[in-house]
């Protein structure tokens, strides 16, 4: 009797177990980290021949397969299928073992016929275990990407991914609970990411800040940080890629990237403080503890304060610009939303959150001027704009509160 299958880039899964999880809206998620994984590995493979020698001829002594010594180690913590390690084998180059694992023993026997079947067991281990204690043992010899793609959200995970990702290895964190991330559930948001989501018009994009102020602070408890090089949010779910790598005092340095928001009750303008202030300028105090009976000073309302959150850069643009250079030389099939996507996040200022155009309008009540108009006001008031892409109505600026609310006011 024939097996059904299903295809998705270069791999194709048996689908004889219906408990195991195939979910075709994520192959987004999936070519995003095929693309992703590709630059990594090129860079990660030229930077550290060195380190990679050693490991190399550790393995050697243990190991037969000799062809396959080169490149990088891919964990992927929960697998399901197999379906993305498959992928990972076939259409990343330059990857030298997958461990595709999972808790449950249907989704093991799924991985192991699925990796025969694709042809790639020189490639991909099926493993089974509790996800976080093979992390856990795997805290001395690590591996170089660490993916994480959970149902709901990631964070119990992130305490054993970020103790074995190798110096300069890479994270990748899917997070699918994005109503508690975005403000619908502030103290389930605070138990289990250690922050408090705030409802706000730039709800997806305080979702990545909070995942990433998740991981760093993770990552922190053993002096090592992290250094986002993606931050997307689509369709229902968000996915972070960050590198990590070891330094104490990087980690201090780090810790002025994490701060509060205060949202206004009224206006809805935004500010934030940082946690820690490194230089703070003469006569600066920073609060004991964070104010928030300080009303507004644009509409003098209350103001809900919410996070922490990572305020620094999402994206490494740099990484970005070579991710979009290089999807000519892919086969994705979701390649063409890629590119849309990246093309925005490119053009993304380094500035945390955005105001919705609509939403600023009807704080006054006022007509909604054309995108384009109000993008120039900013603009000749000598100010920095962009799109977020997170929200095809954002307006993400370097301009001050003050010069937001006099051009809303002036039209
Ligand atoms: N990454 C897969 C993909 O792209 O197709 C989908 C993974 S699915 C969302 C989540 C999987 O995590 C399930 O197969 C489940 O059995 C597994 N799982 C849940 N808890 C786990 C744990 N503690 N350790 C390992 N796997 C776990």
């Amino acid at each position: 009797e024939e097996v059904p299958t299903v295809n998705e880039g270069k791999a194709q899964i048996l689908v004889t177990n219906e408990k195991v999880f195939y979910n075709p809206v994520q192959e987004f998620n999936r070519d995003l980290s095929i693309a992703v994984l590709t630059i990594f590995a090129k860079d990660y493979n030229e930077e550290v021949p060195q380190k990679n020698k050693l490991e190399k001829d550790d393995k050697i002594s243990i190991s037969h397969n000799v062809e396959n010594q080169r490149g990088i180690t891919i964990l992927e913590a929960l697998s399901a299928t197999g379906l993305r390690s498959i992928r990972y084998a076939k259409e990343v180059e330059g990857v030298r073992q997958i461990i595709a694992n999972d808790i449950s023993a249907k989704a093991v026997d799924s991985i192991r016929q699925n990796v025969l079947h694709n042809g790639v067991e020189n490639l991909v281990t099926p493993y089974h275990e509790d996800a976080t204690l093979l992390m856990y043992q795997r805290r001395r010899n690590r591996f170089d990407a660490v993916d994480l793609d959970p149902y709901g959200c990631p964070s119990m995970y992130l305490d054993g991914a970020v103790q074995c990702v190798s110096d300069g290895g890479i994270l990748l964190v899917t997070a699918t609970d994005v109503a508690i991330l975005a403000g619908n559930v502030p103290e389930t948001c605070y138990y289990k990411y250690g922050a408090i989501s705030i409802k706000s018009k730039s709800c997806h994009e305080i979702a990545l800040r909070i995942l990433l102020q998740c991981i760093a602070s993770y990552a922190g408890r053993y002096g090592r940080y992290i250094v986002p090089l993606l931050s997307i949010s689509v369709d229902f779910y968000i996915r972070v890629f960050v590198k990590v790598f070891t330094s104490h005092d990087k980690c201090k340095e780090n810790s002025n990237k994490i701060g509060m928001l205060y949202q206004c009750n009224g206006c809805e303008s935004m500010n934030f403080q940082p946690l820690v202030v490194r230089k703070a300028a003469k006569n600066y105090k920073l609060p004991s503890a964070p104010i928030i009976d300080q009303l507004c000073k644009h509409c003098q309302h209350r103001q809900h304060m919410g996070g922490p959150i990572w305020l620094g850069p999402l994206h490494d643009h740099g990484f970005v610009s070579r991710l979009l250079c290089n999807l000519n030389n892919m086969e994705l099939g979701t390649s063409k939303r890629m590119e849309g996507v990246l093309t925005v996040i490119h053009e993304e200022l380094d500035i945390p959150l955005y105001y919705n155009l609509d939403r600023l309008m009807s704080i006054v009540r006022c007509h909604v001027p054309p995108m384009l108009m109000f993008r120039s006001a900013l603009l000749n008031a000598g100010y920095k704009v962009s799109y977020s892409h997170a929200s095809k109505i954002s307006i993400k600026t370097d301009a001050p509160n003050d010069v937001i609310w006099d051009i809303v006011r002036a039209w």
